[in-house]
């Protein structure tokens, strides 16, 4: 079987989670799975261009996924966190949710300028999560060279939107 149609299967859908009318995309299952988890990381770092310096994960799936892509990459790793959790100087970006906003923070010094960074992350939904790490990283005057995600909610619309602010995004799943 290929590496897509596996990764597919192991994704659960979660009806009416965490509210009423969403359907969640469940990784949890794919992470348990040995040969699944691995055909992830490969597959995510194999949509990663030339010469990447650091990735950028946000908390918590990103963590899961972008260790080991930087790993096979021979990059660094950078956490992307909540407020209130990075122990020293931040800067912080806002972004809206579907219900009022969210915050994120990294590391005033985690990137060095002219850093080649690629994010990656398992879902992405509106992409509002995406875009504040992209603009996290160019706050820093580092490049973001390449999004990589698991899984695309294409229903959402968030990969076209984003490109149109230079954002290209490939998922490995739609
Ligand atoms: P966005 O900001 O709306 O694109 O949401 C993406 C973020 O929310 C990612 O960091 C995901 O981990 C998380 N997320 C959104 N929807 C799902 C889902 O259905 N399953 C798992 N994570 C999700």
């Amino acid at each position: 079987m290929d590496n897509r149609r596996c990764l597919t299967g192991l994704i659960r859908d979660v009806p009416d989670w965490p509210t009423a009318g969403v359907v969640f995309k469940d990784i949890t299952p794919l992470l348990a799975d040995p040969a699944g988890f691995n055909a992830a990381v490969v597959e995510l770092t194999r949509l990663a261009p030339a010469e990447v310096d650091v990735v950028v994960g946000m908390e918590a799936r990103g963590f899961i996924f972008g260790a080991p892509v930087a790993m096979a990459l021979g990059a660094g790793f950078v956490p992307v966190r909540k407020p209130g959790k990075l122990p020293r100087e931040v800067v912080e970006q806002e972004f809206a949710l579907e219900y009022g906003t969210d915050r994120l923070t990294m590391h005033a010094d985690a990137l060095q300028p002219g850093a080649r960074v690629l994010i990656v992350d398992d879902i992405l939904a509106t992409g509002g999560t995406v875009a504040a790490t992209a603009a996290l990283v160019q706050a820093l005057d580092a490049e973001v060279v390449g999004v990589a995600v698991l899984m695309e909610l294409a229903f959402l619309g968030a990969r076209q939107r984003l490109a149109e602010q230079g954002i290209d995004i490939d998922p490995v799943l739609v």
